[in-house]
């Protein structure tokens, strides 16, 4: 007899429907084949499956078996399929009576009969809602990230043993019957707990402007100075100030996540905004994305969130040559045998750079010990259209002595990120409908749209042209930057004072 049961496979983001057909056929030699792409973790499923079946009491009959994966030409790797093909036999070979049309199978089996967590079932969940199914059957570890997509029935699976009691033809009692899991509204919150606060962090209060700017507004950002000068602790502290994730937002976070395995039954959804760290030596595949079966890489493990590279011009240079595409379109391309995935990487990217290899170039303190040939050479290693793509540079010198034992009190991150959530919530109002949330992501029809300038910042911009030299792309950043400093003060029209202040943010190398 044939059996059909729908599963879910993962390519890219997205799930695709996947078809497991369970051939049992009475004549030949007894044996058990699984056909159709799979990966060596597939293959190695008939193990996991023949011993969960007899660890349920079940049989594994002795004749011919085929398993068939559908469709063929597309690659399949992991254990999910375990569930789906266990099932398959057991209907197959006539144990249970059940068609199961309406419903998608996704879970990993253990030897006895037990599932075990799987990645990747967010995107699954979507897709069933969206291909109509009514039913979604995963290991109860997967539960919660599966429960927030709603008009969805998940059902939490224990063991194999529970899914056939569940679909038993015998009349069991309720309590054999598997509940269906409440669907999960999810709360956003826009701090999360940190160690870091920028009340911590005295002085440098140019730089925390800017990081206030481009929290709003999410711009990107490049701090110059030297060691000790508090960079990396105030890009740290950055997470403190961001504006909440919103709902749409949270799920395409979560959803790269889930692809990238990187979630658990206690952080089942992505509620803030991600940061990201790596370091300069990490892999291009590591930071872009890509491998075999292609995995989400830092730039999109950073979507929505911030990027925060630091030691910038360590970075080797066709590293950060890469980046220039993703930050201009916010997705990346990964190209791989059948076909190509994308995944989204619309982050926000701090920087931080020492000004020299020994980082006391131009430090009146300190002198510098770097040859001078080094010092221009390091400086070049960040090519100038990087420079162009970052909107904000700021110098964040070194502290004074005197200031950092100070009792001067500086603002906590909660007062700071309220203002930047006011300011994210007129751009949200603003945006809607356009499938853009911030002011950064503004293309030039839009720009043109939501930025009125009065008369006196056309004239000073007018000045900023034929005095800086400003290319076109530098100066639609500027009134990106002076659109959220006015949105930071509430003011619905782009005043002179805001255009003055966003063009001391201007990068110091035009192109
Ligand atoms: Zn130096």
């Amino acid at each position: 007899m044939l059996a059909k049961i729908t599963s879910a496979a993962v390519v890219g983001l997205d799930a695709v429907p996947i078809t497991v057909e369970v051939d049992i056929a009475a004549q030949g030699l007894p044996s058990f084949t699984i056909v159709g792409l799979g990966d060596k973790a597939i293959e190695e499923s008939k193990e996991r499956v023949r011993a969960a079946l007899r660890n349920t009491g079940a049989d594994l009959p002795p004749k011919r078996i085929t398993v068939n994966l559908a469709p063929a030409d597309l690659p399949k790797e992991g254990p999910a399929y375990d569930l789906p093909i266990a099932l398959g036999i057991l209907i197959a070979s006539e144990q249970l009576k059940t068609d199961a049309n309406d419903s998608i199978f996704l879970g990993e089996l253990s030897l006895d009969g037990s599932l075990r967590r799987i990645w990747g079932v967010l995107p699954c969940a979507i897709m069933a809602r969206e291909k109509n199914f009514k039913n979604l059957f995963v290991p109860v570890d997967n539960v919660s990230e599966a429960a927030v997509v709603d008009k969805l029935t998940i059902y939490p699976v224990k063991t194999l043993r529970q899914l056939f009691d569940h679909f038993a033809t015998a009349p069991m009692p309720k309590q054999k019957q598997i509940l269906p899991a409440k669907h999960q509204k999810q709360k956003f919150e826009g701090i999360t707990e940190s160690e870091y606060d920028f009340e911590n962090i005295r002085g440098q209060e140019s730089a925390k402007r800017a990081l206030e700017i481009a929290a709003a507004g999410g711009h990107n950002l490049l701090m110059k100075g030297p060691p000790g000068a508090g960079k990396t602790l105030m890009a740290r502290s950055f997470a403190t100030i961001l504006p909440k994730l919103t709902f749409e937002e949270s799920l395409e976070v979560t959803k790269i996540y889930s692809v990238a395995n990187l979630l658990s039954q206690n952080n089942p959804i992505i509620t803030s905004r991600p940061i990201r760290s790596p370091h300069h030596t990490t892999s291009n595949i590591g930071l872009i994305g890509g491998g075999n079966i292609p995995r989400p890489g830092e730039i999109s493990l950073a979507h929505r969130g911030v990027l925060f590279l630091d030691e910038f011009p360590e970075f080797p240079r066709h590293v950060l040559e890469a980046l220039r595409q993703p930050m201009e379109d916010g997705f990346i391309v990964v190209s791989r045998a059948a076909g190509s995935v994308k995944f989204p990487s619309r982050f926000t990217l701090i920087a931080a750079s020492n000004p020299c290899p020994c980082g006391f170039f131009g430090d009146e303190t300190r002198s510098c010990t770097c040859m001078p040939g080094t010092i221009t050479k390091y400086q070049k290693r960040i090519s100038g259209p990087i420079l162009d793509r970052i909107d904000m540079h700021v110098s964040v010198p070194a502290i004074p002595a005197g200031k950092l034992t100070g009792k001067h009190q500086s603002e906590s991150s909660s007062t700071i990120q309220k203002r930047a959530q006011k300011a994210r919530d007129i751009q949200l109002k603003r945006f809607r409908g356009l499938k853009i949330t911030s002011n950064a992501e503004m293309n030039n029809k839009q720009l043109k749209a939501f930025c009125n300038l009065d008369e006196a910042s056309v004239l000073l911009l007018k000045q900023a042209i034929s005095k800086l030299n400003l290319s076109a792309r530098a100066f639609h950043r500027v009134i990106k930057i002076a659109r959220t400093i006015a949105d930071l003060e509430g003011s619905d029209k782009i005043k002179s004072n805001h255009v003055a202040e966003a063009l001391q943010y201007r990068p110091s190398i035009d192109n």
